[in-house]
């Protein structure tokens, strides 16, 4: 099972992706957190991505590539993986349908979590005030004007990439607006088929 979840800055995708991975089983891919292990670890890639990402612009293609490039054909890939944060551009999203094609694989579905920009900008001040309660770094990037330039670049360079997967037939809507368990709930229904279980824990948690 291949998925990506798709949506605006702060919408969600990482706190459905982390349930996606527990319920299904497959690996969790955020390009963002990869990065940000690169910029800790003081990698090559980390330098380079580290003022790109505080600015709120996106890293060069080639760069989350060829992240992704090695990323997906590591062992814990191999049953599927949620994609959170990528693909960002049509360029990305077409050298991902390459990539994958050449494996015999392909996405199953692009899950869109629709979510309305008042709504984004109260959720990323609870999150920098969150991290500021429990005495942890605020992300650079959460400081509201980056936050107004993370918007902006998704609307120009990123839902751009919704037509071609529309053309696909692989867009899924939810309302991204509903509480974390609702929306998980609609995510789990597009990716069991409709047959959606009453809680987001695994089966094995369950019975
Ligand atoms: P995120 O954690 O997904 O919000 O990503 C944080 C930042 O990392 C973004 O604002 C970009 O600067 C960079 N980034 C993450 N994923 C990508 C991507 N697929 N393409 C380009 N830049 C990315």
């Amino acid at each position: 099972m291949i998925v990506v979840l798709f949506g605006p800055p702060a919408a969600g995708k990482g706190t459905q992706a982390a349930r996606i991975k527990l319920t299904y089983g497959i690996a969790h891919l955020s390009t963002g957190d990869m990065l940000r292990a690169a910029i800790a670890q003081g990698s090559e890639t980390g330098l380079k991505a580290k003022a790109i990402m505080d600015e709120g612009k996106l890293v060069p293609d080639d760069v989350v590539l060829g992240i992704i490039a090695e990323r997906i054909v590591a062992p814990d890939c191999s049953k599927g993986f949620v994609l959170d944060g990528f693909p960002r551009t049509v360029n990305q999203a077409k050298a991902l349908d390459l990539l994958l094609s050449g494996k015999e694989r392909s996405i199953g579905h692009v899950v869109v979590m629709e979510v309305n920009e008042a709504e984004l900008v109260k959720r990323v001040e609870n999150r920098a005030s969150e991290a500021r309660k429990k005495g942890d770094p605020v992300r650079p990037d959460d400081d509201p004007e980056t936050f107004k330039k993370r918007l902006a670049v998704y609307k120009a360079e990123t839902t751009p990439i919704l037509p071609y997967y529309e053309s696909q037939g692989k867009i899924r809507r939810v309302d991204g607006m509903k509480p974390i368990d609702e929306v998980t709930a609609q995510i789990d229904a597009i990716l069991s088929g409709g047959k959606a279980r009453k809680s987001w824990l695994p089966k094995w948690l369950t019975g």
